[in-house]
């Protein structure tokens, strides 16, 4: 890729372009949401660095995130899903993570070891999540193992971090890093921070005790296919050589509402990427000292990480197989014909020319 010259971020270009279209986009969604209710709740298993949990996913209904609200990146429909009106207030988080103990105790007869909480946005802003309320959730969480808490970096601090570390907590930040280049990040998914930040806030993390957990994302638009694996693989390598940031959960983009990966999608300018891509990456960067897991959202349809329709559960059950033993092994048991189409489609996909095959 060439270098970007100054007047793509120009007013009317580059970033400035991406957000006017993005909030064009988001500006025609007019559903309203509860904030006595979390986004989503779900019980699952996860790999940590002490062994495998059960795990109690949150997404709680925060404001949403302010990046979002200037236009934001490229593939996000979270914040179609936030409140209107841009704040909760502590009560009705604290309803939100009532509901969400209930659908645990509900569904689950053990309580779970590891919690997660991720946001529209950022959990440690406190525009979005008042102190006095990150305080009060990490007491409520002070009798479990370990906690993952979702922020961008700018909001990555020894004070914040440091509540849930001071609970007792192994505590882990979840960084939305999408890539480990740069470029990539700022012209196709449109995140503003560099590589540097990610550098900067796993050092406060670890200053207070905590990790970092990387979030990586696979594909965005304007890449091609080889494009989009070779991205991953480098960033991979990337992440894992940072101090501190112990695991990394590389998911491949899928299509969500009001976004632009959707509009691009429906003009026939985006196919997200093959489940083939996701078992490459896996397996070719199993060797690293790094925990690499990926939860493929929506796999096997149209608007998911998908292969040919006959072999994607199989594939999807050989990630979900190496998320939680990190055997490359895996994935030599899996084979389909549309193999040959994938590898056509490496070799000769061209970010003028995307997508080759649907
Ligand atoms: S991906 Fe994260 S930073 Fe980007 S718009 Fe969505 S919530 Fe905001
Ligand atoms: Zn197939």
């Amino acid at each position: 890729m060439s270098k970007p010259s100054p007047e793509v971020y120009e007013e009317g270009k580059g970033m400035d372009a991406h957000n006017s279209v993005m909030r064009d986009i988001r500006s025609r969604n007019d559903s309203t949401y509860d904030p006595r209710e979390p986004t989503r709740v779900w019980l699952d298993e996860d790999n940590t660095p002490d062994g495998v949990y059960q795990s109690l996913t949150i997404i709680l209904n925060t404001g949403g995130c302010r990046w979002a609200r200037a236009g934001g990146c490229t593939m996000c429909g979270y914040v179609a899903e936030s409140v209107e009106g841009g704040s909760v207030a502590h009560e009705d988080l604290m309803a939100q993570i009532q509901h969400c103990l209930d659908h645990e105790a509900e569904n689950s007869d053990e309580t779970s070891g590891l919690i997660k909480i991720y946001t529209s946005g950022s959990f440690l802003d406190e525009r979005e999540v008042p102190a006095e309320t990150r305080r009060a959730i990490a007491e409520t969480f002070a009798d479990r193992e370990r906690i993952v808490v979702e922020s961008l970096p700018d909001f990555v601090d020894e004070e914040t971090v440091g509540d849930f570390v001071d609970a007792g907590l192994e505590t882990d930040v979840a960084v939305g890093l999408e890539t480990a280049t740069d470029r990539v990040r700022h012209d196709c998914v449109n995140k503003y921070f560099d590589f540097a930040d990610f550098e900067e806030a796993s050092e406060a993390a670890q200053a207070a005790g905590a990790g970092v957990k990387a979030y990586l994302l696979m594909k965005p638009p304007f890449l091609s296919e080889a494009e989009a694996v070779e991205d991953m693989k480098r960033s991979v390598r990337r992440c894992g050589a940072v101090d501190g940031c112990h695991t990394v959960s590389m998911n491949p983009c899928n299509v969500q509402r009001y976004t632009m990966v959707e509009e691009l999608y429906h003009d026939g300018g985006y196919r997200p990427p093959w489940l083939w891509s996701v078992a490459d990456v896996l397996e070719s960067t199993a060797d690293e000292d790094v925990i690499v897991v990926s939860d493929p959202v929506g796999h096997g349809s149209d608007r998911g990480p998908h292969n040919c329709g006959e072999c994607d559960d199989k594939v999807q059950r050989a990630i979900k197989d190496f998320d939680l033993r990190q055997d490359p092994s895996v994935f030599e048991q899996v084979s389909c014909e549309c193999e040959a189409t994938w590898d056509a489609v490496i070799e000769r996909e061209r970010g003028y020319s995307l997508p080759l095959a649907r």
